[in-house]
C-alpha cells in the first residue's frame, strides 16, 4: 500500500455563496503537510484548504475571485506607496536645489553690492569668496551632476530649440571662458547674465555705449530687458519702456525639474499683449523651473518665464 499522499482531481459542488474550490484534498486520504508540520526551514506548514472545511462543505481558505481580489488591492496599495516616495524624493531633490539657489542669491546680492551694482561675470566667480561651498553649483536633479548640459536635452520642444552652449560654466566644455573659475568644476545652473557672447542678442540697442562695437554679451542684453522689458510685456524701447520686476526676471535658472510638476502659464503663442499694454490669452500647464529673481527671491516658474502670469491677468 503506497504511503505517498494523493490529491483527488474531482471539483466538489458548493453549496455556499461561492460557485467552486479550485481543488481539494480528499477527506478520506492523509494530506500533503497537515497543521503543525513544518518545512525544511522550520516553518510551520498547512494546507490551503483545511481539510475539516472541505467536509463541512464551509470555505476557510480563499477562492480564486477572493484572491484576485487580494491581488488587485495589493497592486493598488504597492502603487499608491511609490507614488508617494517618488513625490517625497522629488520635493526633497526640489528642496534641496531652492537652497542652493537661496546661497547663491545671497552671494549674488554681496558681490553686486561690493562691485557698484555689476553682477558676477560667471557664477563661478563667487567661489570662493562669495560662496564657499561647491555642493551649492550642483543639483541633485541633474543627472550629469553639474558635468554637463545645463539646459537638459530632453527639454519640451517649444523651449529645446537652443541649449546655449556658450553659458556653459562647467568642465563639460573642451575650453572655458577665460573669466570662469576653472576650480569649480561641476555646475548645473544656467546664469541669465553671464559675460558670454550672446547667441541671440544681436542688436547694438543692448549696448550702452552706441559706439561700442565689440559682439553682444549676455549681460548686457539681460540688463536691457530688465530696464526696459519686451513686446512680451509691452514694452521694450526706451522711449516706452515697461521694465521687468526685479523679483521676476531671472538671474540665474534651474532646468533640471522641469518634468517634477506643472504650473500654469502662457505659452508664447498663447500670450496676447493688447493695444495698451495688458496681457491676456490661454494659460495652460506648463513644465517647471527653479529660479532666482534679479532680486534675490527664489520661485518655481514655467520654463519660458515670460509667459508666467501677473495677478489679475485674466485667462480669456
Ligand atoms: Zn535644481
Amino acid at each position: 500500500m503506497s504511503k505517498t499522499p494523493q490529491i483527488v482531481s474531482k471539483r466538489r459542488r458548493a453549496t455556499g455563496p461561492f460557485a467552486w474550490h479550485a481543488s481539494c484534498i480528499d477527506p478520506t486520504v492523509k494530506p500533503i503537510f497537515h497543521r503543525g508540520e513544518t518545512g525544511r526551514l522550520g516553518i510551520p506548514r498547512r494546507t490551503f484548504f483545511a481539510q475539516d472545511s472541505c467536509q463541512t462543505g464551509r470555505h476557510a481558505g480563499f477562492t480564486l475571485v477572493e484572491m484576485m481580489v487580494v491581488v488587485a488591492i495589493i497592486s493598488i496599495l504597492l502603487t499608491m506607496i511609490t507614488t508617494v516616495v517618488t513625490d517625497g524624493r522629488r520635493q526633497a531633490r526640489q528642496t534641496d536645489c531652492k537652497s542652493n539657489l537661496r546661497q547663491t542669491g545671497i552671494a549674488i546680492l554681496v558681490y553686486r553690492g561690493e562691485h557698484n551694482g555689476a553682477n558676477p561675470p560667471w557664477l563661478s566667480n563667487l567661489y570662493p569668496e562669495y560662496l564657499d561651498d561647491l555642493r551649492c553649483f550642483v543639483c541633485k536633479s541633474d543627472r550629469a551632476r553639474g558635468l554637463g548640459l545645463i539646459r537638459p536635452a530632453d527639454l519640451p520642444p517649444d523651449v529645446s530649440g537652443d541649449k546655449f552652449p556658450e553659458v556653459i560654466d562647467n568642465d563639460s566644455v573642451s575650453s572655458r571662458h577665460t573669466l570662469q573659475n576653472g576650480n569649480v568644476r561641476a555646475n548645473s545652473y544656467f546664469y541669465e547674465f553671464s559675460a558670454a557672447d550672446c547667441s541671440w542678442g544681436k542688436d547694438t540697442k543692448f549696448k550702452a555705449d552706441p559706439q561700442d562695437e565689440s559682439p553682444v554679451k549676455w549681460w548686457e542684453a539681460k540688463e536691457y530687458q530688465l530696464r526696459y522689458g519686451d513686446k512680451y510685456n509691452g514694452g521694450g524701447e526706451p522711449d516706452a519702456p515697461v521694465p521687468y520686476s526685479q523679483s521676476k526676471l531671472p538671474i540665474v535658472r534651474c532646468y533640471h525639474h522641469h518634468r517634477e510638476g506643472r504650473i500654469r502659464a502662457y505659452t508664447e503663442n498663447s500670450l496676447t499683449v493688447n493695444a495698451d499694454g495688458t496681457r491676456s490669452g490661454a494659460l495652460s500647464q506648463q513644465h517647471i523651473a527653479i529660479n532666482i529673481a534679479y532680486a534675490g527671491n527664489v520661485y518655481v516658474g514655467p520654463l519660458w518665464w515670460e509667459g508666467m502670469p501677473d495677478p489679475g491677468e485674466r485667462e480669456q
